[in-house]
């Protein structure tokens, strides 16, 4: 079939990218491939069709590949141009819904903004990927998606050699708060308002005609950003690494590197092995979100009044309100998780005093078992405070809460002993415990033997990484 693409970004933000394509995989072959999502999209792919253009062995008709440029804070310090080093967004394509949504190749190559990177990705990283991504879709939390991973047929030089491969991502947009730090950066304010009229056009339309649209689109983007972290809260998900650059203005979870699902309940848990002072630790997070929005708000700044302490004024009482705006959509998911019904002024309490009682305990069963205390029993060193909290929680939801407490809280999700061993043999060329671990995240509600536990106690401290 023929893909319609639009390339509305490279159309209309000159400036904002460089034109180039993808490396020809030399010997690409299909790994996996989302036939529900491309269905979604309009797409009926065939899968040699999906093979070629999903590795860069050929470019799919209306194709219009380009890098994007991008600056971002990493890990506090700020690159003035950082831009897709290894990633090439084919275009756009408009799902049957009406909705655009960007494809892109990623570890498809080098670009000019490759600085010393080879351009290139393993098969493990980018599987992970679309794992975590479909898994996190499945727990309706808003992520980018994965359409295929394709290897290259080509060696990719890490510690070790390891076979190349591809990652098709889908996404509502690839603008990041670094987009617009990247126009921010360089005092170009018309190439801003540009971007910034483009992004409303594209993710607010509703507020091209507002009074004030470069202030109410960084309060969507508040709303969005404080319902995400939220959702991750609650599922006990750590990205890893919130740089700005990895902020999706769409209020999607983009760029999973060193991300990885928190087991035992601690604020501290940090994955990624680079992050040495706790920047992007569970707990965190709602932090950070303050933090990245404050850049975003600094970008926008000169287009939202002329005065610019008026300007500035207005962004900071924005600013001022993401603490608070958290806390909500924070309770909001944690009474959905306690299956409770309605608003109490003790629910705030309940919820915060839930965090003391389960330290250590499994975060995910911890949830799906609390309407069952002998099962939850043993996922406690000791039961004592959590004991005494759980007469209170009873009281409070009453009757049915065992019902919404298994509809709200999942049985299964990417446990990382898993992950690890899912990947390893995929690189060594065996797919079946890939497709099996697939499976059971995709339907995160459903109970399945052997994909619900936590990983062994051999399987020691879990370390992750960036940029493989
Ligand atoms: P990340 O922290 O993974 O979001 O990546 C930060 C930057 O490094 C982005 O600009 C990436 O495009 C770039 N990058 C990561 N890995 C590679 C690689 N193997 N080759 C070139 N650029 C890379
Ligand atoms: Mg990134």
């Amino acid at each position: 079939m023929t893909l319609a693409f639009d390339n509305s970004y490279a159309r209309d933000l000159p400036g904002a990218y460089l034109r180039l394509a993808p490396d020809p995989a030399p010997a690409p072959k299909l790994l996996v491939l989302n036939r529900p999502l491309a269905a979604s999209l309009g797409l009926d792919l065939q899968p040699a069709e999906a093979e070629s253009w999903f590795s860069g062995a050929a470019l799919p008709p209306g194709a219009d590949p380009i890098a994007q440029a991008y600056a971002g804070h990493q890990f506090g310090g700020f690159s003035p141009q950082l831009g897709d080093g290894r990633a090439h967004l084919l275009g756009e394509v408009i799902a049957p819904d009406g909705k655009r949504f960007d494809i892109q190749l990623k570890g498809s190559g080098r670009t000019p903004f490759s600085r010393g990177g080879d351009g290139k990705a393993a098969i493990g990283p980018m599987l992970r990927e679309y794992l975590i991504s479909e898994a996190m879709a499945a727990l309706g939390v808003p992520t980018t998606r994965s359409l295929a991973v394709v290897a290259t047929g080509e060696t990719v030089w890490r510690e070790s050699a390891l076979p190349g491969a591809v990652l098709a991502r889908v996404a509502a947009s690839h603008l990041r708060v670094g987009t617009f730090q990247f126009f921010a950066a360089r005092g170009d304010k018309a190439q801003l308002k540009a971007l910034a009229d483009y992004t409303i056009a594209r993710h607010d339309t509703g507020l091209s005609g507002a009074d004030q649209p470069y202030l109410a689109f960084l309060d969507a983007v508040i709303d969005r950003q404080a319902k995400l972290i939220a959702q991750w809260m609650g599922i006990g998900f750590i990205h890893g690494v919130m740089n700005t650059d990895n902020m999706a203005v769409s209020g999607e979870t983009i760029d999973y590197g060193p991300c990885a699902f928190m087991e035992g309940y601690a604020p501290g848990t940090v994955f990624s092995s680079i992050d040495h002072q706790g920047r992007y630790a569970y707990a965190n997070q709602p932090v950070i979100l303050g933090w990245n929005i404050a850049r975003l708000a600094e970008t926008l700044v000169p287009l939202i009044d002329p005065d610019p302490d008026r300007a500035v004024d207005l962004a900071n009482d924005r600013l001022q309100s993401i603490a608070g705006r958290y806390r909500t959509e924070w309770l909001a998911v944690m009474r959905a998780k306690l299956g409770l019904i309605g608003e109490d002024p003790g629910d705030a309490a309940l919820a915060d005093d839930l965090m003391t009682a389960m330290t250590g305990a499994d975060w995910t069963l911890t949830f799906r078992r609390l309407a069952d205390p002998a099962a939850l029993r043993p996922l406690f060193d000791d039961f004592t405070v959590m004991a005494a909290w759980l007469p209170r929680w009873q009281a409070r939801a009453g009757d049915g809460a065992a019902r919404r407490i298994a509809a709200a809280n999942p049985a299964v999700i990417p446990r990382n002993h898993q992950v690890e061993a899912a990947l390893t043999a995929a690189t060594a060329g065996d797919m079946a415990p890939f497709h099996a671990l697939l499976a059971a995240v995709q339907e995160p509600f459903v109970e399945r033997e052997g994909f619900m536990l936590p990983a062994p106690s051999g399987f020691g401290d879990y370390v992750t990484f960036c940029g493989t």
